[in-house]
């Protein structure tokens, strides 16, 4: 099991870098994809994971299959992990001109939340962890997603952006 490396630790802060095309499917980086999704199963209140929030300083996150199905299909003792998708070397190909100021906190930044301003809606092309190149847009909590995420491999963290920034007790949360 992969920890979720906290603020502080330089891996959060470097730029990560590209997976080679070639090697996608090769051992190494199938078993950084499997470490990403174990770890983000753990967190109940995670939507999403980037590599080098496992200290993985590659271009690689991941959205929880909480974000594609409904609640009643999820069995909580057994997450479909299947179901998680996998963004490699991840491009915002495209962004509405609107922007929302949205809530956003970070398994990395525990347990802090703020403001953030970011695009109502973003389209992602990415390659899947067999390889193939894919293209995926969303809008509100999933275009948020994938602008936090991006960030993380570019080593900028939410809270260098977010306004109102406050402690939320864990106590009152989920946990
Ligand atoms: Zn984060």
């Amino acid at each position: 099991m992969s920890d979720i490396v906290q603020i502080g630790d330089d891996v959060l802060r470097k730029k990560a870098q590209p997976v080679p095309r070639g090697e996608i499917t090769a051992e190494k980086f199938q078993d950084i994809i499997k470490r990403m999704k174990e770890a983000l199963a753990t967190q109940p209140d995670g939507v999403a994971l980037a590599a080098p929030q496992i200290g993985e300083p590659w271009r690689i996150f991941v959205v929880s299959h909480k974000m594609f199905m409904d609640y009643d299909e999820i069995d909580p003792d057994n997450p479909p992990l299947d179901r998680d998708r996998v963004f490699i070397n991840p491009e915002i190909v495209n962004t509405s001109k609107k922007k929302l100021s949205m809530d956003e906190g970070c398994l990395s930044v525990r347990w802090k939340y703020g403001q953030v301003e970011r695009h109502k809606q973003a389209t992602v092309r990415a390659y899947d962890e067999k390889g193939e190149e894919f293209q995926l847009g969303g809008s509100g909590l999933l275009a948020q997603i994938f602008q936090h995420e991006t960030d993380h491999l570019d080593g900028i963290l939410f809270v260098d952006k977010a306004e109102n920034l406050r402690d939320i007790n864990p106590e009152n949360s989920n946990h």
